[in-house]
């Protein structure tokens, strides 16, 4: 995910050490109001990458704009949400086989 958008954003920002208690620091992202936002997404996403290979990916379902992080043992988890894109995901599914159940046959096919 490098490319000109990315050096555009972390290329605008740095950390700066601040020092927490005695002899402790702290890290702290500054930069222009304007690209810190998108700094924290492009560093996170990366940190997240870099941590977790291959566990963040777009949703399962095409029409979904989301991301998830794969916590399954097996990493195959498909959806950002169960409750929404995989229960939506499922009943088109199951509304697809019903409907191509319900095609009548012609008398050559039976
Ligand atoms: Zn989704």
């Amino acid at each position: 995910m490098v490319g000109p958008e990315v050096d555009d954003v972390v290329g605008h920002v740095s950390w700066t050490p601040l020092p927490v208690g005695p002899g402790g620091l702290r890290w702290r992202l500054t930069g222009s109001e304007d690209v810190l936002p998108a700094a924290r997404a492009v560093i996170a996403w990366a940190d997240l990458t870099a941590r977790r290979p291959g566990r963040l990916r777009p949703c399962g379902n095409e029409e979904c704009l989301r991301f998830l992080v794969d916590r399954s043992k097996g990493n195959s988890a498909r959806w950002c949400s169960m409750a929404t894109c995989g229960n939506r995901m499922k009943a088109r599914r199951h509304q697809s086989r019903k409907s191509s159940a319900e095609v009548p046959r012609t008398p050559r096919e039976s």
